[in-house]
């Protein structure tokens, strides 16, 4: 293989998307590294030494209303439907969640509830807030004390270790509340999970004689200066933290087998109130995998460890522009340019980074293809 032309560092969704379109649209060489051991990021991965297929990274629900972005991701794998479904433990008892009209019913007590029926007791049950200024506020005017306490309080304090009080609407205010009885956990109108996994579609996508992949690979030693960077790295790490770092909240995850085909009802349970880990998940029950094994992957939030949420404050946030105003700079005066979550510092679920990674390539062709 020639001299690669492009170094695209972190071989995650967006390293191997990029790297996907640059070889088979520009037809230059492209190398691509990670400091992992895998490609796949976040997405990947992989059989369990019991055989069972588990997301290493936390579950990963694929879902997106963007129609061409199936159509793209289709030439690298073949879909099964995403059943997605999650409930909250809470005294003994498994909710269905987001909110819906059966959570509302079986938590007041009720046989069924319409939705004219359920308005009417949330209007009772709402606290009086106009304009709600933090993610406490925002719960209490839509679903009153007794639901924020029983499923967001104690799960927003585990995930954040911070009082939903600290943290903006939008925390609690992404999961919607629903007057009707989908139990799904999303809207989105496609719910797909790869047929054979995350690792092997980016496997599949990468997969070409102009991509070099190597694994291992720290872009601290990279000394050799590309004629284009694609950078989806963290941002502040590659400006050397000269204004600070950048904070993130980290996870621990602990997988656990079990000999038994299934363990728990659905694939996420959320606990608020009990342990102190926030979710067990059970993957298999989206992967479909016929094993007579099971694992379970319970979830412990922590301060330290890989970055995995950018901490929503108005104080981050001016950081992270600080470091955008320089990162626009390198991209107009040195062809690098800053993709995905880590390099953006921002939550993005898979589609949409997947999105973004395809606009930052129509930039780039417009600047260095022929
Ligand atoms: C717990 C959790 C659950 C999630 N669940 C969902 C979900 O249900 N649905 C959904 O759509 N999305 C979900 N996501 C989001 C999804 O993981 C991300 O959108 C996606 O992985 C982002 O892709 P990326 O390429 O930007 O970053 P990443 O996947 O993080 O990949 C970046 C890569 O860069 C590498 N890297 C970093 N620094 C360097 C360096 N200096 N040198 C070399 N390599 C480097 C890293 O090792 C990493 O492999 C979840 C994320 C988390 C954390």
């Amino acid at each position: 293989m020639e001299k690669a032309k492009i170094l695209i560092v972190g071989a995650g969704p967006v390293g191997c998307v990029l790297a996907e379109r640059c070889a088979n649209e520009l037809l230059v060489p492209v190398q691509l590294i990670d400091k992992r051991s895998h490609i796949a990021g976040n997405c990947f991965d992989r059989q369990h030494e019991s055989g069972v297929l588990i997301h290493q990274y936390g579950p990963h629900y694929f879902r997106t209303n963007d129609e061409s972005l199936v159509h793209y991701l289709s030439q690298f794998t073949e879909w099964i439907p995403g059943n997605y479904f999650v409930t909250s433990f809470y005294n003994g008892q498994y909710f269905p969640f987001p909110i819906n009209l059966l959570t509302l019913a079986q938590f007041f007590g009720k046989e069924s509830l319409t939705p004219e029926e359920a308005e009417l007791l949330l209007e009772e049950k709402r606290e009086k807030i106009e304009n709600p200024k933090n993610s406490e506020e925002f719960v209490l005017s839509r679903v009153g004390r007794e639901m924020y306490e029983a499923f967001y309080l104690g799960y927003t304090v585990k995930q954040w270790d911070m009082h939903p009080k600290e943290l903006s609407t939008s925390v609690c205010g992404r999961i919607p509340i629903r007057l009707n009885t989908d139990c799904r956990y999303v809207d989105h109108a496609f719910q797909l999970t790869p047929k054979d996994g995350f690792t092997a579609m980016f496997t599949k996508m990468t997969t070409h004689p102009l991509i070099d992949i190597q694994l291992n690979t720290d872009y601290k030693t990279i000394t050799e200066k590309p004629a284009i960077l694609i950078y989806t790295g963290p941002i502040d790490e590659y400006f050397n933290f000269c204004y600070g770092k950048l904070a993130w909240r980290s996870l621990s995850f602990d997988f656990k087998e079990y000999s038994e085909e299934f363990r728990q009802p659905n694939v996420q349970i959320n606990y608020s109130n009990d342990f102190d880990y926030t979710r067990t998940v059970e993957i298999k029950h989206v992967t479909k995998q016929e094993h007579p094994h099971t694992v379970i992957s319970y979830e412990y939030p922590q301060a330290e460890g890989d970055p995995y949420y950018p901490i929503p404050t108005n104080e981050n946030h001016e950081l992270y522009l600080k470091y955008k105003a320089l990162a626009d700079k390198e991209t107009a005066e040195n062809n690098v340019y800053f993709c995905g979550r880590l390099a953006e510092y921002k939550y993005f679920n898979t589609d949409e980074v997947i999105v973004n990674a395809l606009h930052t390539f129509e930039s780039i062709k417009k600047k260095h293809g022929n």
